[in-house]
């Protein structure tokens, strides 16, 4: 927990003197910046620059207009919402040998990338303090060290979207010293007139993608990489986001509306009834 509120305090865009705050509010000037998150910006840019712009942390301006948690479900004001989009290229965003930097409007925001970093960052702490098995759950975002005791790998279940939290689930994978990482569109929006809004923005538009998917899980080492491409291949849909998976070598389950499947080839999946 002692990690977590000290990520949270380097890595918020809310949290006033955090990294990215400070380099959101800094009028475009170059601010230090810790190497923890240096490191993320450049993940950050690469799966930018690999998913072709669909995953982008300049989404900040966007997402801030979008109240997804506060249960007013209103629309963000179209006007407002194009000048937040015209503020989110992710090319502004400079990276120096500590410093960074990005043009002003332009406001980041690592909430598709964060957590799996902080996972890997406790999976080493348990680590180097002799842990040779746990499962760190951040919601949606696991990470297995080791296997569970007696050797048996751990058992990830996939919640049911929908379904009722940590109850429902439709799938298990397998994971030992692993990430299973998963973004949809079912943990954070809101219904307005029969359509459903949710927090994975088209770059593009500043509007929720919508695109036939309701899930993307991606199981693969790195809890980092996992949560960045689970986002970047939620955006891209499911058949450019499968380039991207097997482009990175990791594996990937797509899960459209009503339940059809894209799994790449060689991961064990065992299929639970649905119940949600
Ligand atoms: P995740 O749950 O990892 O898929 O991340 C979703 C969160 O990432 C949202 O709540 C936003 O903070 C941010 N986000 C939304 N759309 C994008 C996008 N296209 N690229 C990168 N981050 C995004
Ligand atoms: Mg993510």
């Amino acid at each position: 927990m002692a990690l977590c509120r000290e990520y949270d305090a380097l890595l918020s865009k809310t949290a006033e003197g955090s990294d990215v705050w400070r380099i959101n509010n800094s009028g475009g000037n170059p601010v230090p910046v810790s190497c923890e998150t240096m490191e993320i910006l450049k993940k950050a840019r690469e799966i930018s620059e690999a998913s072709g712009g669909a995953f982008n942390i300049a989404v900040g301006a966007a997402a801030a207009l979008w109240r997804f948690t506060d249960g007013s479900a209103a629309l963000p004001d179209a006007d407002e919402l194009a000048g937040a989009v015209s503020m989110s290229d992710y090319t502004n965003i400079y990276l120096g040998e500590n410093v960074a930097a990005a043009a002003p409007g332009i406001k980041i925001d690592l909430g598709g990338i964060a957590k799996g970093y902080i996972a890997d960052r406790i999976a080493d702490y348990l680590k180097g303090r002799g842990v040779d098995s746990a499962l760190i759950n951040l919601g949606g975002n696991i990470v297995t060290v080791g296997a569970k005791r007696g050797g048996a790998p751990w058992s990830i279940g996939l919640q049911t979207p929908g379904g009722r939290h940590g109850v429902d689930f439709w799938a298990v994978v397998s994971s030992a010293d692993g990430a299973v990482v998963t973004s949809g569109i079912y943990e954070r929006g809101f219904a307005l007139n029969g359509e459903w809004y949710h927090h994975i923005l088209d770059p593009r538009t500043g509007y929720p993608v919508q695109n036939g998917l309701e899930t993307v899980t991606i199981c693969t080492k790195s809890s980092l990489l996992a949560d960045a491409l689970a986002t970047a291949c939620f955006v891209l849909g499911a058949e450019k986001g499968m380039e991207l998976a097997l482009r990175y070598g990791v594996h990937a389950i797509f899960r459209k509306h009503g339940g059809a499947l894209d799994i790449t080839k060689g991961l064990e999946i065992g299929f639970l009834k649905e119940n949600g």
